[in-house]
C-alpha cells in the first residue's frame, strides 16, 4: 500500500488525496514530489551530470553490460514479477530495458532529483515516476521487486535505506542492488561522484541481512578489468588527473569495445551461476 506522509493511513495512488486527512503529495514540473525540499538540492550526486549520462550510456561498456547481468539475474529469481520500482532511476537507461524484456511488469521510478526524471519519463513513456527521498519511502508491501543500481554508496545513512526499501517490498519479494567495491580502488573518480564509501567485501550483504532479507546470490563484477582499473586509478591518484571525475567516459571506441568484450566473458559466467571474488562492483539479489 502507499502511505499518507503526514497520518500513515492507506492512499489510493501516489497522486491520490488521503482520505483520512486530506494530504496529497505536492507536484514538481509534474512529478508526484515526496522529498520536495531535496528535490534540486539534495546532495550526493552532481544534478547537472544527467545530461551526459543520458548522452553516454547507450554506448559505454559499462552501462550496456551491467545491464545484461541485471536482467540475467531478474530472469533467474523474478522472471514473472507484477512490479518492479527503480530507486535512483536517474535517466531511466536501466527501467528502459527492464520495461522491454518484461513487457507485463508495471515499471515504477524513483529519483531524488527532478532532473533526472524528466530523461527517464521521456525514455520510459509508460511507467510512473516520483520524486523521492530513499530513506524514507510511503510505501508498505507494494513491490514485487526494487533495484538499486550504484545508489548506496551516495548515501550516508544506507541501512536507513534498506530497512525502508524491506518496507515497501512485498512479502517474499526481491531486492536487487549493485555498488562499488573494495576502499582501495578509492580515487577522485570516487570522490567526483560524491561516494560516501566503496563497500568492504561482505559488508553489503551484512546490512541486507541486518534489514532483514535474506540473501540468494552475490558476487563481484568487473573483476577482470579490475588490475587495469587499479593501475588507472593508482595513476589518477598521483597525477591528479582528470579532476572532474568524468575521464571514464572519455575513452576511445576501441578501448570501449575491448572492455564490452571482456565483461561478457564474465557475463558468461555469471549466467552459469558462478560469483567471482573480487572486482570494481558487487551486485546482489536478496529475498524479503
Ligand atoms: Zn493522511
Amino acid at each position: 500500500m502507499i502511505v499518507c506522509c503526514k497520518c500513515a493511513h492507506s492512499i489510493e495512488g501516489i497522486a491520490s488525496c488521503c482520505p483520512q486527512c486530506g494530504w496529497q503529495a505536492p507536484q514538481i514540473d509534474g512529478f508526484v514530489a515526496f522529498a520536495p525540499d531535496l528535490a534540486h538540492e539534495g546532495g550526493g550526486f552532481h544534478a547537472d551530470a544527467f545530461e551526459r549520462l543520458y548522452a553516454q550510456e547507450n554506448r559505454h561498456f559499462w552501462f550496456r553490460v551491467r545491464n545484461d547481468v541485471i536482467l540475467t539475474l531478474l530472469h533467474q529469481f523474478s522472471a514473472t514479477m507484477k512490479s518492479f520500482f527503480e530507486i535512483g532511476c536517474g535517466t531511466g537507461y536501466v527501467m528502459n530495458a527492464v520495461a522491454q524484456h518484461f513487457p507485463h511488469t508495471k515499471i515504477f521510478g524513483g529519483e531524488l532529483f527532478v532532473n533526472g526524471l524528466h530523461f527517464a519519463a521521456q525514455r520510459i513513456p509508460t511507467a510512473e515516476f516520483m520524486q523521492i527521498d530513499a530513506r524514507y519511502m510511503p510505501f508498505d508491501a507494494e513491490f514485487s521487486v526494487i533495484g538499486m543500481f550504484d545508489v548506496l554508496e551516495h548515501i550516508a545513512e544506507d541501512t536507513l535505506v534498506l530497512q525502508s526499501a524491506y518496507t515497501a517490498l512485498q512479502p517474499g519479494g526481491f531486492l536487487i542492488c549493485s555498488v562499488p567495491q573494495h576502499q582501495w580502488l578509492w580515487s577522485n573518480v570516487d570522490d567526483y561522484a560524491k561516494h560516501q564509501r566503496r563497500y568492504q567485501r561482505g559488508e553489503l550483504e551484512q546490512k541486507t541481512r541486518d534489514a532483514g532479507f535474506t540473501v540468494l546470490r552475490s558476487t563481484s563484477f568487473n573483476s577482470l578489468l579490475l588490475p587495469v582499473m587499479f593501475i588507472s586509478r593508482l595513476l589518477q591518484r598521483k597525477q591528479m588527473s582528470s579532476p572532474d571525475g568524468m575521464g571514464e567516459f572519455n575513452i576511445s571506441p576501441l578501448v570501449n569495445r575491448v572492455c564490452e568484450w571482456i565483461l561478457r566473458i564474465e557475463l558468461w559466467f555469471i549466467k552459469r551461476g558462478i560469483n567471482f571474488p573480487v572486482g570494481g562492483s558487487r551486485i546482489i539479489i536478496v529475498q524479503k
